[in-house]
């Protein structure tokens, strides 16, 4: 029997929610197959702030270090609620880029996936969806603006200022592209390489190295869309997409309206890989506007255990059954509010009925 130790970050808001629905689909595959899953609690975020006064505390540091994978709920608070902690302590700066560091997982996987019978789920119309939207954005995770020197103070002038470094040496920049390349080879060999290379220097030097890499993957076409206009595509067209590769920045935004096209950031899961560790979460926040109310949408949570038991523990026959699963609780006229809009015919449920509906439809499916 396999065993692996997972360390498992709730998160905040409706990270503790959609977590547990994460775990009972978790328990279900173990019951199924020959593995068994240690799970190791680690507080991370603004409950960690508030319980020791640090985000990212060494204890779940030590949990994380000793983990086969990391599975991780969104951590945040709302915008009022962030003053309550200092600006350097914040979930993000003071827990989510230290752990992005750490770990070094420079390749974010984020799939944008509706199939054409889910249409109904999406803002735009039909015939843009045509036969279903299915791709990935493979975003840089730990360098460019977020990742680089920060300076604030007062100028000559006697004005405030603030100064952020987007900062990308090539070896960063060919090490997030190769991974794409892959992906690419993988899928429909076409790369869709997103950039501003008109105003950012940073872009030039993103595309030089792409042309590098690019002649080691011959068998796949390289499509060059600026950023913006890339963003309008996203919705004029999105079928037209199958890998897109960007910049950490533009990646972050760019996924949300990922989130946005499908209908719901609730449908949006991710992988955050590095070469020694990898961890997984949804690629929404914590949403405190609805966190327990027992309707927010586990899907993302789920489908980040899907990517977890493909990429960590080779079950990608395990995370398929996931995948489809949840889909046919969908196909079944089932979701959770996000995706329930009145005027539509389907039948709105709980977070944990959603969990509940999933782990039947597992259970029901032949182990391969
Ligand atoms: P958000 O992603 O939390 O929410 C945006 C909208 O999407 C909200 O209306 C929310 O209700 C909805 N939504 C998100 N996930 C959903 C789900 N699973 N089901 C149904 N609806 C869902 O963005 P925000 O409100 O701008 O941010 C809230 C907090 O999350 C902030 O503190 C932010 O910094 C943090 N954040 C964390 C991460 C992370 O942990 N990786 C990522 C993004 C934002």
């Amino acid at each position: 029997m396999k065993n692996y130790k997972i360390a498992v970050l709730a998160g905040d808001g409706i990270g503790p929610e959609i977590t547990k629905e994460a775990i009972k689909v978790l328990k279900v595959i173990e019951e199924r197959n020959d593995v068994s899953f240690e799970l190791n609690d680690g507080l991370f975020g603004a409950c960690a702030y508030f319980d020791s006064g640090d985000a990212f505390p060494q204890r779940t540091k030590d949990i994380c270090d000793n983990a086969d994978a990391i599975l991780k709920g969104p951590i945040g608070l709302s915008h009022e609620e962030s003053k309550n902690i200092p600006v350097d302590k914040r979930p993000e700066r003071g827990a989510l880029l230290p752990m992005r560091r750490r770990y070094n997982t420079y390749a974010n996987f984020r799939p944008v996936f509706l199939p054409k019978a889910l249409a109904h789920f999406s803002p735009l119309k039909a015939e843009i969806i045509g036969e279903g939207i299915d791709l990935i954005i493979v975003r840089e995770l730990v360098g460019g603006l977020y990742f680089g020197k920060k300076e604030t103070g007062v100028n000559d002038d006697g004005l405030r200022y603030v100064k952020e470094t987007l900062e990308y040496d090539e070896g960063q920049i060919r090490q997030i592209l190769i991974q794409a390349f892959k992906l690419a080879c993988n899928r429909k060999k076409v790369l869709h390489n997103i950039h501003k290379s008109n105003v950012l220097k940073s872009s030039v030097l993103w595309n030089e190295i792409l042309e590098e890499v690019a002649k080691d993957y011959p068998q796949v076409k390289v499509i060059n869309i600026l950023v913006d206009a890339a963003a309008t595509l996203l919705c004029l067209k999105p079928t037209q997409f199958d890998v897109m590769v960007m910049e950490n920045m533009f990646g972050d935004i760019l996924s949300d309206q990922g989130g946005g096209i499908l209908g719901s950031l609730g449908l949006m899961p991710s992988a955050c890989i590095g070469d020694e560790k990898a961890y997984y979460e949804p690629s929404h926040g914590s949403a405190p506007d609805i966190a327990g109310k027992n309707i927010a949408n586990p899907y993302s949570m789920i489908g980040s255990v899907a990517m977890m038991l493909e990429n960590s523990f080779d079950m990608a026959a395990e995370a398929k059954n996931i995948w489809v699963a949840m889909q046919s609780v969908f196909g079944d006229g089932f979701s959770t509010a996000d995706l329930s809009k009145p005027g539509t015919d389907v039948k709105m449920i709980g977070t944990d009925e959603f969990g509940d509906k999933v782990v039947e439809k597992l259970r029901a499916m032949p182990i391969v």
